[in-house]
């Protein structure tokens, strides 16, 4: 049984202009001890899934399930939320200081976090907070637990977030784009914390990013997403090394080390689709280079895609490695990039 388990889950909100779809029907499971990297663009429903699983998306109507060590998070009452926040699942984000209060001492933080869930005298919990600080690299951790969050380098208090946030040692910790307003090496840095501590404490741990070479060392499984929906779901390897649908593919195209270091990136052209009225058919449709007939239609349902097992792509390509290529070989000798106009059903 998955340590999480989430089903068909759906997300929107009422606004001014209408209903925004923001996750439409996103399937995943988290096994213990798993990384699993969930990745797409701004506006894909990868951090609205996850909030909403944490019963932070208030006023948003939801459907589907979340089931956590057999309890669905999606029903579960206020008093079960505020219990399993913090202590069996915690989350950490881009903005350290949303979670770290600038009036109060970084150690303070800490030990409140502990004593709230766990009755432990306020010297045990202070020797935890040292030591937690200690195990994610804070030089001098017995001097600095007594710093204020302005006293810490932006590395540093993304450290002391995931000292926060594993405090209670959590079954799972949601990673919201920790690394985004960090310089190439800290958030190496940082990723490496993160790792460390999920192998001393058997953490599963959920990376979100819009990147995935942030996600090419760390993750297990990868889940792309875009516009609110799952586009495909493989192991590392496979995603980096057979990934089959076309969004993946721009996505490895825009990594700076894609084909040799020479080469120029390849931005996907085209804007994510607006969610209040998702246009018919593939959501990837409008900017997708081996766009056919059926695509602008009917939305391709998740399908194995290949030989490895649990590899599936919402795509109508072939799944078939040389029909795939050759397919792909006619549709963009057809037209350039981004503007073929049909091609037929597949
Ligand atoms: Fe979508 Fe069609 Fe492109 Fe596949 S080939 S991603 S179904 S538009």
């Amino acid at each position: 049984m998955p340590l999480l388990q989430v089903e068909e889950l759906r997300v929107s909100f009422r606004t001014a202009d209408g209903i925004v779809q923001a996750v439409r029907g996103v399937s995943y499971d988290v096994e213990a001890g798993q990384t699993l990297g969930i990745v797409g663009e701004s506006g894909s429903g990868k951090s609205v899934s996850t909030q909403t699983i944490m019963g932070l998306t208030r006023g948003a109507q939801v459907s589907g399930r979340a089931v956590f060590e057999g309890k669905d998070l999606l029903t579960a009452s206020t008093g079960d939320m505020q219990r399993i926040r913090g202590a069996k699942i915690a989350m950490i984000f881009q903005d350290p200081l949303t979670s770290l209060h600038p009036y109060y001492k970084v150690g303070w933080q800490i030990m409140e976090m502990i004593q709230q869930h766990e009755s432990v005298s306020k010297d045990d919990a202070r020797k935890r907070a040292v030591e937690l600080l200690r195990l994610v690299g804070i030089p001098h951790p017995d001097r600095r637990v007594d710093d204020y969050p302005h006293q810490f380098s932006g590395g540093m208090r993304q450290r002391a977030m995931i000292a926060m946030a594993m405090a209670l040692n959590p079954a799972l910790l949601i990673a919201d784009e920790p690394t985004t307003a960090l310089d190439v090496t800290v958030q190496a840095q940082v990723l490496r914390v993160i790792q460390r501590m999920q192998e001393m404490f058997g953490t599963a741990v959920i990376l979100i990013t819009h990147d995935l070479g942030v996600i090419a060392d760390v993750a297990d499984e990868v889940l792309v997403m875009y516009g609110g929906e799952v586009m495909e779901r493989a192991d590392r390897r496979t995603l980096f090394f057979n990934s089959h649908h076309p969004y993946t593919e721009g996505l490895l195209q825009s990594l700076p080390a894609y084909g040799g270091a020479r080469e120029r990136l390849r931005p996907i052209p085209g804007q994510p689709p607006s969610l209040l009225s998702p246009p018919p058919g593939c959501p990837f449709a409008p900017r997708c280079p081996y766009v056919m007939d059926r695509c602008r239609t009917e939305d391709p349902p998740l399908a194995a895609a290949g030989e490895e097992p649990g590899h599936i792509s919402a795509c109508w390509l072939p799944h078939r490695g040389s029909e795939r290529a050759e397919l792909r070989r006619k549709l963009l000798e057809a037209e350039p990039a981004g503007t073929a106009p049909s091609a037929g059903g597949a």
